[in-house]
């Protein structure tokens, strides 16, 4: 991963173990990851650089409003490029860390724990892998190759129970490239929040 500039680290106050990509200057981490450090700085690390990687590719803006207000998507076209952007965050934070499987699980077992984290079904409604899909996803696929997204896009239209599958999964696929920013993607999102 390159990056050019200085990227400052924030944080602020939560008892949730988050982690938001700001813009391309900083990152903001809540205080309870932080205090994590001492006894598992492992976590501490997997969450950096997955926020890394959303600066890297310029998905922090919508990353922010996610994470910050709660928004929820209006599309499932726009839910399935958040998965992407979201899916590659985690990919690379296990690829760039070099975790083993045990690590990578332990680290999202703990934060899934903590966090509460809703179910497949409910985490796609927002535009999120859960975390025992992220484990299963970054194991199998140890890269953001071409046959994750496919499989990953594959899993969302059967969960999500949407009939022009085919379609939806050839649109995505034509507008996320996954080696450029998504700053650019037609994303639409309705402000209301969504928990
Ligand atoms: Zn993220």
């Amino acid at each position: 991963m390159s990056l050019d500039e200085k990227i400052e680290l924030k944080i602020y106050f939560d008892r949730v173990y988050n982690g938001v990509a700001g813009n391309k200057k900083y990152i903001i981490i809540s205080n309870s990851l932080l205090k994590l450090y001492e006894s598992n700085p492992q976590a501490v690390r997997c969450m950096i650089v997955h926020e890394l990687t959303h600066i890297k590719y310029r998905d922090f803006a919508l990353s922010k409003m996610i994470n910050t207000f709660g928004i929820a998507f209006s599309s499932n076209y726009s839910r399935a490029i958040s998965l992407l952007m979201e899916i590659r965050a985690e990919v690379e934070s296990f690829r760039i860390n070099e975790f083993t499987e045990e690590e990578f699980t332990n680290i999202h077992t703990l934060f899934n724990k903590q966090n509460k984290n809703p179910s497949k079904l409910n985490s796609y409604k927002v535009g999120y892998p859960s975390r025992d899909l992220t484990i299963a996803m970054c194991i199998k696929h140890k890269a953001f190759t071409t046959e994750l997204i496919n499989d990953i896009l594959n899993d969302f239209c059967d969960v999500m129970k949407i009939k022009k599958k085919r379609k939806l999964v050839e649109r995505v696929k034509s507008k996320f490239d996954p080696n450029k920013s998504t700053i650019l993607l037609d994303v639409q999102l309705n402000v209301h929040r969504c928990n």
